[in-house]
């Protein structure tokens, strides 16, 4: 009996969360009805007031940067140096890899979400919801 040879498969990181159209991604986050808090990555229970009455939202594709850092001595798997960015999008602050820039982004740089190559491993690559800085001066969306 001869197995099919299939190709690694690649991992995902946040691939629950992360929706894709085109060059476009969004993300899931979580919107607490009781307290108005939201939350990434979504969960059940809003972890400011408990309550559960919570609801799952769509994110807008971009937000901005609220703070960066290059890392230049990289975990295995990983090609520095590349950036890691906390970026504010749609109520919420979430960490994001910005692997198209060597150099830290500005606080206040417009970013857009998408998905892209994080890492290598020997079961093959690693994505990622990513950020990407805007070329032109637009501001972001605001909040949804
Ligand atoms: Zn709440």
């Amino acid at each position: 009996m001869t197995l099919p040879q299939t190709q690694p498969a690649a991992h995902q990181i946040g691939a629950h969360w992360t929706h894709q159209d085109g060059e476009h991604a969004t993300l899931t986050i979580t919107l607490c009805h009781a307290c108005s808090g939201r939350w990434f990555p979504p969960r059940d229970t809003c972890s400011t007031c408990a309550s559960s009455d919570v609801e799952n939202i769509t994110s807008h594709t971009r937000g901005s940067v609220y703070a960066s850092s290059v890392v230049r001595i990289a975990p295995r798997g990983f090609q520095a140096p590349y950036v890691l960015a906390y970026v504010d999008i749609s109520g919420v602050r979430l960490l994001a890899h910005s692997p198209s820039s060597d150099r830290a982004l500005a606080p206040g740089t417009p970013v857009e979400l998408t998905v892209a190559r994080i890492a290598d491993t020997p079961e093959g690559a690693v994505t990622s919801y990513v950020v990407t800085a805007l070329d032109d001066q637009h501001t972001t969306t605001g909040e949804q």
